[in-house]
């Protein structure tokens, strides 16, 4: 039993979820790892969504809306913290949910694909029933994708993306939108969006952003994903872990 007085308390609280989705065979022992490498940059970042992340997420959500065929990407991580926002943002979307994992096994898929049931998803793509094609440059399981998500998706969606993946899925053409807390991943530098911020934060501000945006005129919601610069937010992510540990600095 966690206190909620103790200054760790929503991070633990976080460790407490991932522990139980492994234990429920939601995520991988190796999910429980990503998790730790993304909670020492949110430790760094100030555990708040930044300035810059919040410029990510609007044009993350510009770029969305603008989709002919937006996909969300759903890993074991995704799954263990955020499944009931995951569902809200797909059906502000009318976006399609699609089930990839990089450890793919029988199991996790079926406990994920009932985890988001639950959670109210219509038609998840990415399940085992599924014919599935291979994407470009990978082998094995974590290629295989949905004919009729990923596949042919013109935005996807990816938190907390492998930086293989992601560099395959630019290949073949996706704008790519990655929520990573670790602004030096292959994946953040990768995708064309990145937000840096923690995934239990981001995703519920990315609902927030959709709303806000839904009735912008499409010239201006170009104009928001144009102006959006991946590589220079990425450094200014970076500027802020270096400078709140040495002197003053606008999170
Ligand atoms: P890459 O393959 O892109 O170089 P990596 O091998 O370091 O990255 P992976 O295990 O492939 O890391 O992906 C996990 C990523 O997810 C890490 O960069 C980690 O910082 C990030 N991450 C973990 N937990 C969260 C979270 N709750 N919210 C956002 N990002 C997270
Ligand atoms: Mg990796």
């Amino acid at each position: 039993m966690i206190h909620n007085d103790h200054p760790r308390y929503e991070s633990l609280k976080l460790r407490a979820k991932v522990v139980e989705a492994y234990k429920n065979g939601i995520l991988a022992d190796s999910g429980m790892i990503a998790h730790g490498r993304g909670e020492a940059f949110d430790y760094l970042l100030g555990e708040k969504t930044s300035s810059n992340a919040k410029k990510a997420i609007k044009a993350s959500a510009a770029a969305l809306i603008l989709a002919k065929n937006p996909v969300i990407s759903v890993n074991g991580n995704t799954a263990a913290l955020v499944p009931n926002e995951i569902v809200t943002l797909a059906d502000e979307l009318h976006a399609k949910i699609e089930i990839n994992l990089f450890h793919r096994t029988h199991e996790r898929v079926s406990n994920i694909e009932k985890l988001l049931k639950e959670a109210g998803a219509k038609n998840i793509l990415g399940t085992d029933q599924e014919e599935k094609v291979s994407i470009r440059g990978l082998e094995g399981p974590r290629a295989t994708t949905s004919k009729d998500g990923v596949y042919i998706a013109d935005v996807v969606l990816v938190p907390l993306e492998d930086g293989d993946r992601a560099e395959a899925l630019i290949k073949l053409g996706k704008l790519l939108i990655t929520i990573d807390l670790n602004p030096l991943s292959r994946t953040a530098k990768t995708a064309t969006i990145t937000i840096v911020d923690n995934i239990v934060r981001a995703v519920p501000n990315l609902i927030e952003a959709v709303k806000e945006l839904s009735n912008v005129d499409p010239t201006t919601l170009h104009q928001i994903v144009k102006g959006f610069n991946n590589k220079k937010n990425l450094q200014e992510s970076l500027q802020k872990i270096s400078k709140k540990h040495t002197g003053k600095v606008k999170t």
